[in-house]
């Protein structure tokens, strides 16, 4: 149990904050890491004690936690002009700039763009901007979503039911009209002889199937993030954008591409879709996009459907959606810099040239038999735990296999991140060879020490 003295940082952490996503038996046993600043790739708590988040906080702070020109970006938007909104005809000149930048950096001839605070939101609004479009134009029964089981979309009420992950059911989630299809994993969901190539059919079929059971007429979007992240960093199989964009075309589905982990950079290219080769209608954008120095989530959305949008906005003559900080000028100064620091600045050829060192790390670690798959690309990657590595059996839940990792890997002055049965880890860009060395040598290091405590 940990024995904090009343007054410190943590027992009023715990006395007054509630906190999200987090495991409070594990919190009341080990205290609460309570943060005063960053240097580089590592954080500093109250007690001084310093870790290298290899999770980029939540895969957002791809330059690290101190950059210099991010917050003189800041600072500089804060002088100038340190808040508006977009609403009523008005927007910050830092919008307008925001968004022509935007259009500029992404797959699209042309598009538009609608900012919110953050993915989910984001999510939420490309979802409505769909209904809204469909009602406008004589379809209003085109309703329904398609994501993936294991998909992470966000939190509010339409983004969580987008997500495909059992624990919203504590919410009564998902709504009704969100259909999960099966995860494109092909190691963990691939059927015993059948090669992926079989697999990835079978995916495409199941899309096929399930548009014939709904109805086409009934479906207004499919939701896909190029690389699954928080449901635990699951690169689609071999083939599997290429086999379903032309189903989805040949319905007149959009396919919307959640970028808010992938984009700008974490695939080794500016955007998750071109790392696979498909084109997708709109773009869901975050995190990296102010490469987390304000929170901020953009609708990117390409020619088809800015046309369209506009259709339906000419026809009702408003779209009544944004929220007040929609297009903060704050935020899209940061944002500017951002896509500066990471396309101009070098970040994104950092990520190029360390991917093979950190895959090649990684891979040397997954040789341990207890590790079942290494998967990911460019800085993002995943190793999951297995009891029995050929028969991919799990370890026993009650085990608690990769928090145990986790919170070894902080005893040693690493954070990575436990999700189902796997450690994720997904660093800063800016990471030098020294300090990945020393993400690999913790990881490995906390890893034997926990099998060896469990096997
Ligand atoms: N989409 C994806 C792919 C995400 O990874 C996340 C957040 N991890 C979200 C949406 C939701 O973003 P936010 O937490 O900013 O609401």
């Amino acid at each position: 149990m940990n024995d904090h003295a009343p007054n410190s940082w943590e027992a009023r952490a715990e006395e007054y904050s509630l906190y999200g996503f987090t495991d409070l038996p594990s919190v009341r046993d080990r205290g609460t890491v309570v943060v005063t600043h960053g240097e580089g790739p590592y954080i500093v708590d109250t007690n001084g004690t310093r870790y290298l988040d290899s999770n980029s906080g939540l895969w957002n702070m791809v330059a690290g936690f101190d950059h210099t020109g991010l917050i003189e970006a800041a600072k500089a938007q804060y002088d100038r002009f340190p808040g508006y909104h977009a609403f009523f005809g008005r927007m910050s000149d830092q919008t307008v700039a925001l968004s022509e930048r935007l259009i500029e950096v992404s797959p699209f001839a042309r598009g538009k763009v609608f900012y919110t605070n953050s993915g989910s939101e984001a999510n939420d609004t490309m979802v409505k901007m769909l209904w809204f479009l469909n009602r406008a134009t004589g379809r209003p029964q085109a309703r329904k979503i398609l994501t993936r089981k294991n998909a992470y979309h966000g939190v509010t009420a339409i983004s969580a039911s987008m997500t495909g992950k059992p624990y919203n059911e504590v919410f009564g989630l998902p709504l009704d009209g969100f259909i999960h299809l099966t995860c494109p994993h092909y190691w963990r969901e691939g059927r015993d002889g059948e090669s992926e190539a079989q697999f990835t059919a079978r995916m495409a079929a199941e899309l096929d199937e399930v548009i014939a059971r709904e109805g086409a007429d009934t479906i207004a979007g499919f939701f896909a993030e190029p690389v699954m992240g928080a449901g635990g960093v699951i690169p689609p199989s071999g083939g599997y954008f290429q086999a379903i964009q032309p189903i989805l075309k040949k319905h007149g589905i959009p396919l919307i591409s959640d970028e808010v982990i992938c984009g700008f950079g974490r695939t080794g290219e500016v955007w998750g879709c071109e790392t696979y080769g498909f084109m997708p209608d709109a773009i869901i954008s975050s995190k990296a996009l102010t490469a987390g120095y304000f929170p901020m989530g953009a609708v990117i959305l390409g020619p088809d459907l800015t046309d369209r949008l506009q259709e339906a906005i000419d026809t009702i003559e408003e779209f009544p959606h944004g929220f007040t900080a929609s297009g903060h000028p704050v935020g899209c100064a940061v944002a500017l810099k951002a896509i500066d620091v990471v396309l101009e600045e070098g970040l994104l050829d950092m990520v190029r040239a360390g991917a093979p060192r950190m895959q090649a790390g990684l891979a040397e670690i997954a040789r341990h038999p207890n590790i079942g798959e290494l998967r990911g690309i460019g800085y993002m990657w995943a190793l999951e735990a297995v009891k029995d590595r050929d028969g991919k059996v799990p370890f026993d839940g009650s085990l608690s296999v990769s928090e145990r990792i986790a919170n070894t890997c902080t005893d040693h002055g690493l954070i990575c991140r436990p999700l189902g049965q796997s450690v994720v880890l997904c660093p800063p860009f800016t990471l030098t060879d020294a300090q990945m060395d020393e993400m690999i040598a913790k990881l490995d290091a906390s890893l034997k020490q926990v099998f060896a405590e469990v096997a």
